[in-house]
């Protein structure tokens, strides 16, 4: 399972000389072992790194057994460095060669599909699911007090002092405490699963009800609702966490290019364009590195001092070191982002923030 630690380590780690990146979309709904073994091959074919290549070729021939929709795989043979991380969404096949491994693709998905809560409701309890990367993480379920129904002109009730309001009221006290006991079971289980986006399943009744007990700050993560039972399936409940997350991904997209176009015309912390934002990153001033999804550049990074630009400069204007030329100046410049301590989003189809540049930054100063 792929975590914010496992990016954190390799966006800080380093290469002597070069290393290889891998990413393999094994979905099976695009082709069979040998339709994704030959992809392979074809990316591997122009890789000089001969140790590296190998023991890619063997990680694929002895395990090919696994469920997953695509594998990355990052090696440093010179430092017997090698990381494998089966996972179950799927990414677009990847080589990258650099002194550091590129992460964009999987800062991507954490983005997207990582720290899921689902939450199941009814007046007596709730089941509660973590999803990370499109798989099931955990499970788990509180269950209170059973709800009695009060039926309507009952016999035996209507006779009794008090009758059905104080019956009625019994039942609401019932709920009451069931309820305050499934939210403070929840906000611990948000809490220890560092859960990012929840949706809340259930009748109307009971998603409101529960909204109305949640506190605030849970509340703002709440990124949509469905009609469901308590016996939903796993599939099920996935499906639709994937499918209201894309759209609350989209949502959630196009507000942040908003605010971003808007602040960096007014020069109110934010800027767009590649120089603008590689400058940015060299500073180490990137609160939130934007990127459009698949934007790649070329460029030059300066082995000395690791200042990049998208300019054709030979020379560091830094340090005056030799610069080297880089097929994807994009991926150091998320590398150097998230290892200063900032985040990256990679946001889709977003036509105004092509016009900008498909790349910008809101700043930390
Ligand atoms: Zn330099």
């Amino acid at each position: 399972m792929f975590t914010e630690n496992d990016l954190r380590e390799l966006v800080g780690y380093q290469a002597q000389q070069s290393m290889l990146t891998i990413y393999l979309n094994t979905d099976p709904t695009m082709g069979n072992a040998d339709s994704y073994r030959l992809r392979l091959r074809n990316m591997l074919k122009s890789v000089e790194l001969a140790a590296d290549v190998q023991q890619v070729e063997e990680y694929f021939d002895t395990e090919d057994d696994w469920a997953g929709r695509s594998v990355a795989i990052f090696s440093d043979h010179s430092k017997q460095f090698f990381k494998v991380f089966p996972l179950a969404v799927p990414v677009p096949d990847l080589i990258h060669i650099g002194i550091r491994p590129n992460v964009r693709p999987l800062a991507d998905l954490l983005d997207s599909y990582g720290g899921y809560s689902v939450v199941l409701i009814d007046k007596q309890g709730a089941r509660l699911f973590h999803f990370h990367l499109g798989q099931l993480v955990e499970q788990e379920g509180v269950l209170g007090a059973s709800v009695r129904q009060v039926k309507k002109g009952g016999s035996g009730v209507t006779g009794m002092r008090g009758g059905i309001t104080s019956q009625t009221r019994g039942v609401e006290e019932t709920i009451e405490r069931n309820m305050r006991e499934v939210i403070d079971f929840s906000t611990k289980f948000f809490e220890e699963k560092h859960i990012r986006r929840i949706l809340l399943s259930g009748t109307d009744d009971n998603i409101a009800l529960y909204r109305s007990y949640l506190p605030r700050m849970w509340q703002s993560l709440i990124v949509g609702t469905f009609p469901g039972s308590m016996l939903a399936s796993h599939q099920e409940i996935l499906n639709k966490a994937l499918e209201i997350g894309k759209k609350a991904e989209k949502e959630r997209e196009d507000l942040l290019i908003e605010k971003l176009i808007t602040q960096s015309s007014k020069q109110a912390g934010a800027i767009v364009g590649i120089e603008p934002t590689l400058k940015a990153v060299n500073e180490g001033r990137i609160q939130t590195l934007v990127i459009q999804y698949g934007f790649q550049a070329k460029g030059f990074r300066c082995p000395q001092c690791n200042t990049i630009t998208s300019l054709s400069e030979i020379v560091c204007k830094q340090c005056n070191s030799e610069a080297i030329g880089i097929s994807d100046v994009i991926a150091t410049a998320v590398s150097l982002t998230l290892k200063n301590g900032g985040e990256v989003d990679v946001v889709h189809n977003q036509p105004k923030f092509e016009k900008a540049g498909s790349i910008g930054a809101f700043l930390r100063y």
